[in-house]
């Protein structure tokens, strides 16, 4: 399983593992190893850790308090008040937390909780700080993924250009050429 990590911030690459949250919902992390491979492919994690079924439909159960969360905010609307309960339950528990080793080399290591407590810290920070004015959902009408526009000019459209703004960029091009051919 390939994850994508392109939205600049931890918590909305997590939001991202639902992913097309229009018609055609995708649902990523449906084995409780996948969320392990996520946190690894993530950098959260040196080496995979247990995860069990528990584990993982709590980590799907944050992960959409997340969501909801930001959307929330973009829109201006109070957060549901069940998703802030349980985004401060998290975010209050002990997070992932890296460890020097002898050698000088370091390792990340940690829970599962540990794991979904760092999440809620992330999106907490992310809320907490002026980097939330410029979180967007991609404009592919097919994608909607949450990221952080970090561009000087904050006119990012698109979640990636490898992904969603190639796509548009062929789907515009095409739309030109039917146009001018007169078909
Ligand atoms: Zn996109």
């Amino acid at each position: 399983m390939k994850f994508v990590y392109v939205s600049g911030r931890r918590c909305l690459d997590f939001a991202g593992t639902m992913r097309h949250r229009t018609s055609t919902r995708e649902e990523l992390l449906t084995d409780p190893r996948l969320l392990s491979d996520w946190a690894v492919q993530a950098g959260l994690l040196d080496a995979g850790i247990d995860v069990t079924d528990d584990d993982l439909a709590a980590a799907i159960e944050l992960r959409e308090a997340i969501y909801r969360t930001v959307i929330a905010r973009l829109e201006l609307r109070r957060p549901q008040a069940a998703d802030v309960d349980l985004l401060n339950q998290w975010s209050s528990q002990p997070q992932l937390t890296p460890r020097l080793l002898r050698t000088g080399a370091t390792r990340r290591e940690g829970t599962a909780s540990q794991l979904l407590a760092s999440l809620a810290a992330d999106l907490l920070d992310l809320l907490a700080g002026t980097d939330i004015e410029n979180v967007k959902r991609c404009a592919h009408p097919d994608c909607i993924r949450l990221y952080l526009d970090a561009s000087r000019a904050k006119n990012r459209h698109w979640c990636g250009m490898g992904t969603c703004g190639n796509k548009a960029k062929v789907q515009a091009f095409r739309a030109r050429q039917r146009a001018s051919s007169g078909s």
